[in-house]
């Protein structure tokens, strides 16, 4: 059978039936190159949101993707090459710090990243709030960066994965982001478009994330790495704790100072410990190195600025300015209005809405509300407390950055309505829940 018009396409889906892969790589191919009007494809992607995709479809939507532009084979790099990436959270600075960490240890990352996405904050949104900073590299250029700096952070464009490209501005901008088979197509299909040696996925499980449950977070794993596996390529899921913001910053500059404190060693917490992490486990599966011995390698490299330089080297071959790394705010566009958080009460923090707060950042101006909207990279949000910590009535713990004082004290209101404090201790999550793939 063939759905040669895309409003059966739509119709399928929406009756709960599997698209023949053939179709569905008509529909999202024509959607690419413009020939299927915005509301046709909104509405399928809202049918996929409600009715799911069958294996077999997630798989052939993820080809078409692939297909969709063209592919690097990353050939030419004499190092072992791995990717990252992360399937959305708050305060989620991991990729800005890996990139340049796995790079600093011998490793080279040909990363195509994404831009905020519903809630979530996108790595080039972030990296972009760097005066000067393109991610919209040629594919020449991309593989060029990623041989002579070691790593490289760039967008899809109209030669490589240009169909995500496309849905990904859709789906954020329609509420059709939290699906299972649809993450994993725009996930993998950007690693998949790169022919890096090993691909690493942060797949996040709680209230800032897409996935809320744990159960939900190891399907996506899974899936992912069931793609990966058709195609023949080694990838490991790990599953980890979103019920709050990662690191501090939400926001674009405000991620990317933190990722230069996190590279100059000077931060320390749960976004060092992934990076440490995934770096580790690169290590130990690419070279002969042991996991123990590959996170050692890696927190030397943040401890002794070398992970910092490779990050300078980053920022410079891409046009940015590389003072960013020795003093980020003299770079850095900054908000006009500081607000500190002021804690209510003196309790316990027992859970955040990590949601709500990358929703109050993206309120300030530092997310989209329709398709192709500037985005606002001074304001966000500093977020210091983790859940199990003790907090003080009246303490500071955090800072809203705004562009005026109605618009701070609005976010602040959020963000404390976004706590639930407790009288007795709470123990603090795990990091990591698991590991998932080959
Ligand atoms: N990251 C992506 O690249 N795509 C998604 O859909 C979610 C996170």
């Amino acid at each position: 059978m063939s759905l040669r018009d895309p409003r059966d396409v739509v119709a399928h889906k929406r009756d709960g039936k599997a698209v023949p892969p053939e179709d569905l790589a008509a529909f999202v191919q024509g959607y690419a190159r413009g020939e299927i009007p915005d509301y046709v494809a909104a509405a399928f992607l809202m049918a996929v949101c409600i009715r799911g995709l069958e294996p077999e479809e997630t798989l052939a939507l993820t080809r078409a993707m692939v297909d969709s532009g063209r592919t690097l084979p990353l050939s030419g790099i004499s190092r072992p090459t791995v990717d990252k990436h992360s399937t959305g959270g708050v305060a989620d600075g991991v990729t800005l710090a890996f990139a340049p960490l796995a790079a600093s240890v011998g490793l080279a990352v040909a990363k195509l990243s994404g831009r905020g996405l519903g809630h979530t904050g996108g790595t080039l949104d972030k990296l972009e709030s760097i005066p000067g900073l393109r991610t919209d590299l040629s594919p020449e250029a991309f593989e060029r960066q990623v041989d002579e700096v070691g790593c490289a952070v760039a967008a899809q464009t109209e030669d490589i994965v240009p169909a995500d490209g496309a849905l990904y501005a859709l789906r954020d901008a329609t509420a059709t982001v939290p699906s299972v088979p649809l993450i994993a197509a725009s996930v993998m299909s950007k690693k998949l478009a790169v022919g890096s040696d090993l691909v690493l996925l942060d797949v996040k499980a709680g209230s800032g994330a897409f996935m809320k449950t744990v159960a939900d977070a190891e399907q996506l794993a899974r899936t992912c790495t069931a793609l990966a596996a058709d195609w023949g390529r080694a990838c490991r899921a790990a599953v980890t704790d979103m019920s709050q913001p990662l690191g501090e910053a939400i926001g674009n500059a405000l991620d990317v100072a933190e990722a230069v404190s996190l590279l100059s060693g000077e931060y320390r917490g749960r976004l060092r410990d992934l990076a440490v992490m995934f770096a580790g486990e690169a290590l130990s599966r690419l070279t002969d190195v042991g996991m123990g011995e590959g996170r050692g390698a890696a927190a030397a490299a943040l401890d002794s600025g070398r992970a910092l330089e490779a990050f300078r080297r980053m920022v410079e071959a891409q046009g940015g300015d590389p003072k960013v790394v020795d003093d980020p705010w003299a770079v850095l566009p900054g908000a006009p209005v500081r607000q500190a958080l002021l804690a209510e009460q003196g309790a316990f923090l027992a859970a955040v809405d990590a949601e709500a707060l990358g929703r109050a950042s993206g309120e300030l101006g530092a997310g989209r509300k329709r398709k192709g909207d500037p985005i606002d990279p001074a304001v966000g949000i500093v977020f210091r407390p983790k859940v199990g910590d003790r907090l003080e009535k009246e303490e500071e713990i955090g800072t809203v950055h705004a562009r005026d004082d109605e618009a701070a004290a609005t976010c602040a209101a959020r963000v404390l309505a976004a706590l639930t404090l407790s009288e007795g201790p709470v123990e603090a999550p795990p990091l990591v829940q698991g590991w998932y793939g080959h």
